[in-house]
C-alpha cells in the first residue's frame, strides 16, 4: 500500500481545492506545500473576482481559508518544497523533507512564477529597487517615482498598488496598446499618477547600491532615454514552476505540463491549475481545476482498486 492515496504537490488553489476534495473523499492525502504556501495570491493585495466576496478579500486571507478547509478534512499539509520526484505507472514516488513518500495518485498544481527580464544589472539590483510584487515592496517607495514594465492586468494593478505609496507611476511598455483588460485600462490611464511609456524597452536598470533610474529604448524610433526612478517593478507575465518534473512527464516548448483535460503523460498523474493553463490563470479556473483533478484522480484509484477510504479514521 503506498504511503498516501493522493499526494498534491502546490498549495495555491488549484492544490488546495484539491485537498479539500479528496480530503472529503476521505482518502488519505498529503499536500506538499511548498516552503512558500499559497501560490500567487500570497503576493496580491484585494481579489475582486472570486465569488463569494462581494466586497472582495485580500489574496493572503483567501489561501489561509482554503488551507484551514482542507485541514479540516485531513489533509496534511507538509511546508516543504519538493525534492525530487519518480513517476511511472503504478509507481509514483515523492521527495521532500529529506524522504520519500509513495503515492497511489499524484496532482501536479506547482503553479506559475513572475519572468523577469533577464538582464545583468536586474539581477545586481533585485531587492534593492528591483522587485517583481508591489504588494511586498511598494511601502518602501513613498513619495518616490517607480517604473512598472509590462502592458497586461498585472502590470496595471501593480501601477495602480503603487499610487498608494509613489508619487510618480510610469510604465513602460513595448507596444502601443495595452494588453490589460479595459476595466484595468481605464482605471490606469484616469489616474493622476500614473502615466505611459509606449513602444519602449528597458536595456538597463542604473545603479549601483539601489536603483537610480532605467535606460529606455524606443522600439520604433530607436531613441534612447534614461528616466531616473527609485523602483523598478517586473510585471511581463509568468512562467510554469516544472523544473522538478523534467525528465518524468511529457512538457511543451514553454515547459508547461502537456494534458488532456486533466490527465498528463503518465497515468495516475493529474495536473491542475496555472502550471498547464496559460490561457485562464484565473484563481478561480484554478481551483476548479483542483477539484476536477481530484476528482480524476479519485476514479482512477478506484478503477486500480487502490483506494484506502477512511483509513486514516482510526
Ligand atoms: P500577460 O497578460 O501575459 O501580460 C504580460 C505583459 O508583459 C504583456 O503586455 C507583454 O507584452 C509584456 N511582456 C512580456 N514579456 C516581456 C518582455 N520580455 N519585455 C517587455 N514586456 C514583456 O501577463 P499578466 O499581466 O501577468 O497576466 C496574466 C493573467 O493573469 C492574465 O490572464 C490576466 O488577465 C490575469 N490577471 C488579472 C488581474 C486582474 O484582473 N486584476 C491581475 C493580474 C493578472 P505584449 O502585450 O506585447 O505581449
Amino acid at each position: 500500500m503506498p504511503d498516501y492515496d493522493i499526494i498534491i504537490i502546490g498549495s495555491g488553489p488549484a492544490g488546495l481545492t484539491a485537498a479539500i476534495y479528496a480530503g472529503r473523499a476521505l482518502v488519505r492525502t498529503l499536500v506538499v506545500s511548498g516552503r512558500f504556501s499559497g501560490g500567487q495570491l500570497m503576493l496580491t493585495s484585494g481579489v475582486e473576482n472570486f465569488p463569494g466576496f462581494s466586497n472582495g478579500i485580500q489574496g493572503p486571507v483567501l489561501m489561509q481559508e482554503m488551507r484551514k478547509q482542507a485541514e479540516r478534512f485531513g489533509a496534511e499539509l507538509l511546508d516543504e518544497d519538493v525534492e525530487s520526484v519518480y513517476f511511472r505507472p503504478n509507481e509514483l514516488k515523492v521527495g521532500a523533507a529529506g524522504r520519500v513518500f509513495t503515492a497511489g495518485s499524484v496532482i501536479i498544481a506547482t503553479g506559475s512564477s513572475a519572468k523577469w527580464l533577464g538582464l545583468p544589472s536586474e539581477e545586481k539590483l533585485r531587492g534593492r529597487g528591483v522587485s517583481s510584487c508591489a504588494t511586498c515592496d511598494g511601502y518602501f517607495f513613498r513619495g518616490r517615482q517607480v517604473v512598472v514594465v509590462g502592458g497586461g492586468d498585472a502590470a496595471l494593478e501593480e501601477a495602480l498598488f503603487l499610487t498608494k505609496y509613489a508619487n510618480d507611476v510610469i510604465v513602460i511598455h513595448r507596444r502601443d496598446r495595452l494588453r490589460a483588460s479595459k476595466i484595468m485600462q481605464s482605471r490606469a490611464m484616469a489616474h493622476e499618477k500614473i502615466r505611459f511609456i509606449w513602444d519602449s524597452v528597458v536595456e538597463e536598470i542604473l545603479g549601483t547600491d539601489k536603483v537610480a533610474g532605467v535606460r529606455v529604448r524606443n522600439l520604433k524610433t530607436g531613441e534612447v532615454s534614461v528616466v531616473s526612478c527609485d523602483g523598478v517593478f517586473v510585471a511581463i507575465g509568468f512562467q510554469p514552476n516544472t523544473k522538478i518534473f523534467e525528465g518524468q512527464i511529457d512538457l511543451d516548448e514553454k515547459g508547461y505540463v502537456v494534458s488532456h483535460g486533466t490527465e498528463t503523460s503518465v497515468k495516475g498523474v493529474f495536473v491542475a491549475g496555472d502550471v498547464h493553463d496559460y490561457r485562464y490563470r484565473q484563481a478561480v479556473t484554478a481551483a476548479g481545476e483542483g477539484c476536477k483533478a481530484a476528482m480524476d484522480a479519485l476514479t482512477y484509484l478506484e478503477e486500480q482498486k487502490q483506494i484506502t477510504i477512511a483509513a486514516r479514521e482510526k
